[in-house]
């Protein structure tokens, strides 16, 4: 991470290899600084809002939930939405920065007091108390897990997390597109903010390097993992989950290549 000496702000650091960053713990030195202001222009709530529409909020009715743990709070768009559902909704992050954007975010959008807790997923439950009808962790957030045991363990920490016949939803972008070269990788259901480009920059089977650039001629990386659909439907197997449904951009059966997996697993 480096300090602009005039502002005092951290910003984004890749090093002089930005390619050879391939590491969880990455993820506290890419969301700071101008990344995290700049996020919602890139997601846009309205419009994104409007791109989901209620199956989110239905799913989790649908299973008569009514606490909710967001462990990739972001800046709190969904979080906001749960609360506003009327979900108990706590709201978790690894990063700082993003959750200090959302407490903000929660006051201007309703007035809401988010309950904040930033807590990594690796070592959610030494951070989080309680136990939960459902986990969500969504905006292709899962992908900053950069080792198969990262994976592993966070899917155990959110499998922990819930009551015994609770649900964690988590959604991931549809890499195998954009590894199988179906895809040129823009995104139009979440990230929706029509003034930025995200477009990868590489692209390898252990690396998605996306640059996203601002209409005032900023730019920003994120370094991740490319998930292959039938992968982590395995991993959410393997952890214990009985049951997992796999939409693809809110659709059971999508007529396009989708841009986004959203998978619903049920632990019993
Ligand atoms: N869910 C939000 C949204 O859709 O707008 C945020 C998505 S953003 C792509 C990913 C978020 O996951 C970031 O806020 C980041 O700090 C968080 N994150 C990534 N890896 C994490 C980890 N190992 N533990 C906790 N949070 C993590």
């Amino acid at each position: 991470m480096t300090e602009n000496v005039l502002t005092g702000i951290r910003e984004q650091s890749f090093g002089d290899d930005p390619i050879e960053v391939r590491e969880t713990d990455h993820y506290t030195q890419e969301y700071v600084g101008g990344m995290v202001d700049k996020w919602d222009d890139l997601i846009d709530w309205e419009r994104r809002a409007a791109g989901e529409g209620r199956f989110f909020v239905d799913q989790l009715k649908a299973r008569g939930v009514r606490s909710v743990l967001d462990v990739a709070t972001g800046t709190g768009f969904h979080s906001v939405q749960l609360i506003e559902a009327g979900f108990e909704t706590v709201s978790a992050d690894g990063s700082p920065q993003m959750l200090a954007k959302a407490f903000r975010n929660g006051m201007d959008n309703g007035g809401h007091l988010l309950r904040v807790v930033n807590a990594d997923w690796r070592w959610l439950n030494r951070d989080v108390h309680g136990e939960f009808d459902a986990v969500i962790c969504l905006g292709n957030s899962f992908t900053h897990l950069f080792s198969e045991h990262d994976r592993r363990k966070a899917l155990a920490e959110f499998y922990a997390m819930l009551k015994h016949d609770g649900v964690l939803i988590i959604d991931q972008r549809n890499y195998d597109a954009l590894l199988d070269g179906k895809t040129g990788g823009k995104s139009s259901y979440y990230y929706c903010g029509t003034e930025v480009e995200a477009v990868p920059d590489h692209v390898d089977d252990g690396l998605a390097r996306y640059r996203y650039e601002f209409p005032d001629g900023s730019a920003y990386h994120l370094n991740m993992y490319p998930l292959r659909r039938e992968y982590l439907r395995g991993l959410l197997h393997d952890v214990g989950f009985q049951r997992i449904d796999t939409f693809g951009d809110f659709q059971e059966n999508p007529v396009e290549e989708p841009d986004f997996y959203i998978h619903v697993a049920e632990k019993t």
